[in-house]
């Protein structure tokens, strides 16, 4: 394994003081697997006190002195250098009450979630694993170290995280362990919504989202359960092949790994069941199903503590889900005006994923319509082609020159000569718009 210059400078030094420190968590984790770690965490046998001192000639901040987490500052990037130690009792299903420090590293990675992170590493001892994390690496399975129940129970956060290393590395969760999730899966309620939101956008981002959401659904049900409702609902419709829940499921894993792209599958379709009809024939239809599932989109978003620009996104492309492009410019024109260009683009990402998960049925000219209308965007984007009032040739100004006052008199005005210029009535030039801007003006 391939260490550092610098976590290897911090990791020399403490051994040279007479501690132990090795390399843990994350990092050995991901080197194992071939990745390139994003940070190297170090523990070590000395306590907070005796690092700091180790490091007197470095910038340190006292991350969490309590816990025995120093951070020492080297060519301007952080190591978190933690102490061994023994967490003490869990009474909020988060916290450990107090925590023990000890100079024994099998100690500190037995109060580890789970196996694969667990193993620590350095050039003089090589690999410490006491918990099989390496043998659960090869065979790709997130398993708890201990027991499951009772880890679930010190933190529920855990929950989620194993979960997310599941969906993000594409591993299987252990018999025991996912049996332990299930059963432990309404602890999550007393987690604070910012972690659950950052494990959730994780997760979600994941290769292995579309399984992990069909495989442990009860989970999702606890922090948003209105996701519950959709759980084996039939959409007796030929466009559909998938219940709503798998639907939803199947569109995450189709779109492109982004938070904002997957959080608007994972919403798009929610409220399916609530405006449910069925016509004479059996049939299923979902009217209005747009704007609910926003609604929803937003409340259970908010609830998550999801940033605003985050919430208005998703609210925005999961109301313009279904717009059926018919192949004008005109329209195209108007969807862009209302949702702006870098929507547009995710729009049709949406609409891509949408279609693929759904029935065979009119696959193809479903599709055709959609590389039709980006096809036309892209042409609106090349000629620079009027979409909206900052584009058009007249503005406000113009307006007032004319004598016309009032704010809601300009805009109106203003938006009726953009109506023409994207219908083509009109060309968008100033002496042309001015002078049906007369006409109109003098008619009212
Ligand atoms: P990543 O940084 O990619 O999210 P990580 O495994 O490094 O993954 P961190 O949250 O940075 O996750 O935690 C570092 C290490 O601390 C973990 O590898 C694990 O050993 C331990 N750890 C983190 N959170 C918990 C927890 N809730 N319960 C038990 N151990 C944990
Ligand atoms: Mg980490």
């Amino acid at each position: 394994m391939k260490i550092p210059q610098n976590a290897k400078l911090i990791i020399h030094r403490l051994q040279n003081a007479g501690f132990e420190a090795f390399a843990v968590g994350g990092c050995v984790r991901d080197s194992l697997l071939g990745f390139t770690p994003h940070d190297w965490d170090i523990c070590t046998s000395a306590k907070p006190e005796q690092i700091k001192a180790c490091f007197e000639d470095f910038n340190t901040i006292d991350i969490g002195i309590k816990h025995g987490t120093v951070a020492i500052i080297v060519d301007k990037e952080p190591f978190e250098v933690t102490t061994y130690r023994v967490d003490g009792e869990y009474r909020d299903n988060r916290h450990p009450e107090s925590v023990t420090f000890t100079s024994n590293l099998r100690e500190d990675l037995a109060r580890r979630d789970f196996t694969v992170n667990a193993i620590a590493y350095n050039d003089e001892y090589g690999i410490a694993d006491f918990y099989g994390g390496e043998s659960d690496l090869r065979n790709r399975l997130i398993r708890c170290v201990g027991n499951p129940d009772e880890r679930f129970r010190e933190d529920a956060l855990r929950i989620l995280r194993a979960l997310r290393f599941a969906s993000c590395y594409s591993f299987s969760i252990e018999n025991k362990t996912a049996a332990a999730i299930h059963r432990n899966s309404e602890l999550l309620n007393n987690i604070a919504a910012e972690r659950i939101q950052s494990e959730l956008v994780r997760l979600l981002c994941g290769d292995g989202a579309e399984d992990i959401f069909n495989g442990f659904r009860d989970v999702f049900a606890v922090f948003i359960p209105e996701l519950a409702e959709t759980f084996d609902f039939d959409q007796k419709n030929k466009h559909h092949r998938y219940d709503v829940f798998h639907h939803i499921t199947h569109s995450v894993g189709l779109i492109e790994s982004d938070p904002v792209l997957r959080l608007t599958m994972l919403f798009h379709d929610i409220a399916k069941p609530r405006v449910c009809t069925t016509d004479k024939h059996g049939s299923r239809h979902f009217k209005g199903h747009q704007l609910v599932s926003a609604d929803i989109a937003r409340e259970v978003l908010s609830r998550l503590r999801f940033p605003t620009d985050t919430i208005e996104t998703c609210v925005t492309l999961i109301i313009c889900h279904d717009v059926r492009f018919n192949g004008t410019l005109a329209q195209v024109k108007r969807v862009l005006n209302k949702i702006g260009v870098e929507n547009m683009r995710r729009l049709f990402k949406v609409q891509y994923a949408d279609t693929l998960s759904q029935s065979d049925y009119l696959r193809g000219e479903k599709l055709a319509k959609i590389d039709t209308a980006k096809a036309q965007f892209e042409q609106i984007m090349a000629e620079n082609q009027c979409f909206s009032l900052k584009q058009l040739a007249v503005n406000g100004r113009d307006i007032i020159d004319m004598g016309v006052t009032g704010g809601k008199q300009i805009g109106r005005l203003l938006n009726l000569l953009l109506d023409s210029v994207i219908d083509g009535t009109l060309p968008n030039e100033k002496a042309a718009l001015l002078a049906v801007a007369k006409e109109y003006s003098v008619k009212e």
